[in-house]
């Protein structure tokens, strides 16, 4: 256990018994390393058997020590995580198993890289209990996954969606992005629904992010690739916005769209800010008043010794996460119940500071109230970020 944690240990096993936790497993390995990447993963085949084994030791470990809850949904994220062999994912998933009440689990998702899997592993998996599978596409032309360095070509992509559907998975979500420089962007849409009729209930879009370190931004940095301008993106996400819902998605977060029912339940607990924990290297958790990330160096992480970030959340910075969080789903926040909360605590004075400087975005229409429940306009969304910034 991460050292600054054990005085709270007996805190973090209440509040792991007060409702369900999810759990998030970092599996970080890739084949190669995408130009556009930041995320904590590495090549080295030789690292697996070691973080493998510090995964189950972590999952064994923080089970005893929360009083094995219940964990109602299960993420296994990355990295590539459809780089693990069969038997490694079996064993994983036994320990989890072990370690934690999966008896009330209502979601179990896969992260996939298109250009790694197989019919017969993602049946194993099924068998396994992951039920939701989500793929890294990002796109289907073939010229700008090779700019990515992405490991697979679109007829990969659309290959792998198909086997995941003829394997059994019922809820396959696809990966898409926006903003690569020579993109197309009225090709995003025509992704979209080729993705949506090849089986896909439920679509993540992001714009691309290149952090500091990575060969893409260099190669922007340096004049050799553009990036789309702010006003071409923000067309794309706008026609978006009307073309999904044709296609039977629909938003339920600024990212995020889905079929009825299809919505991921595990990512929604961060929005709602419901407790998770999170293994592996740079993996989050949040628990009670607590959250830390656990160390980015990998070896470090393997021998325990790596630096984590633990904080604690004072009353005020918990509840600005509320709308912080909250505002970015579709459904919006129950501004009735935040300002009891805020008065319970005697924060009105912020809660009063945040309603003066929301109120221009309500008058231009960013902003809607409806009943007790604030939440962005469509056009709000696309701009939510100015608007968020408030709560930061
Ligand atoms: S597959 Fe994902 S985690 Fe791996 S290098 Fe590419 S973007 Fe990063």
């Amino acid at each position: 256990m991460i050292p600054a944690l054990s005085p709270h240990a007996p805190a973090l096993r209440e509040a792991a018994r007060r409702e369900p936790l999810g759990l998030y497993l970092h599996v970080p390995f890739c084949r190669d390393r995408c130009t556009y990447c930041s995320f904590v993963t590495t090549r080295d085949e030789l690292l697996k058997a070691a973080v493998l084994g510090q995964l189950r030791r972590q999952l064994l470990d923080w089970g005893q020590l929360l009083g094995r809850p219940a964990v109602d949904t299960l993420y296994l994220g990355g990295g590539t995580p459809s780089l693990l062999s069969a038997r490694d994912l079996a064993e994983l998933t036994g320990a989890a198993a072990e370690a934690f009440d999966l008896a009330t689990l209502e979601e179990a998702t896969l992260e996939a890289n298109p250009g790694t899997l197989d019919p017969a592993w993602l049946e194993q998996a099924l068998h396994l209990g992951w039920d939701r599978i989500s793929l890294g596409v990002q796109t289907l032309d073939d010229a700008l996954l090779g700019r990515l360095g992405r490991i697979h070509d679109g007829r990969t992509a659309l290959e792998a969606l198909a086997w995941a559907r003829a394997a059994g998975f019922t809820r396959v979500s696809a990966d898409l992005m926006v903003g690569i420089p020579g993109q197309d962007l009225g090709r995003v849409l025509a992704d979209a629904g080729t993705l949506v009729r090849a089986g896909a209930n439920h679509l993540s879009i992001y714009l691309l992010d290149l952090d500091k370190a990575c060969p893409l931004r260099s190669q922007v940095d340096t004049g050799k690739l553009v990036l789309p301008s702010e006003d071409e993106v923000a067309d794309v996400f706008e026609a978006l916005q009307e073309e999904l819902p044709r296609l039977g998605l629909q938003p339920y977060e600024i990212s995020n769209y889905a079929a009825p029912g299809q919505a991921s339940r595990h990512n929604n607990r961060y929005w709602e800010r419901r407790p998770y924990l999170g293994l592996g290297p740079s993996a989050a958790s949040q628990l009670g008043d607590w959250r830390w990330t656990e160390s980015g160096v990998i070896p470090a992480w393997i021998e325990d010794r790596g630096s984590a970030e633990v904080q604690e959340l004072d009353p005020a910075e918990a509840l600005a996460e509320i709308p912080l969080l909250g505002l970015r789903m579709h459904r919006g926040v129950d501004w009735e119940a935040l300002r009891a909360r805020g008065r319970d605590r005697n924060l009105e004075p912020l809660v009063d500071g945040w309603e003066a400087q929301l109120a221009p975005f309500l008058q231009h229409g960013l902003l809607l109230r409806e009943g007790p429940v604030l939440r962005f306009t469509p056009r709000g969304m696309l701009l939510s970020n100015g608007v968020l910034q408030i709560f930061v």
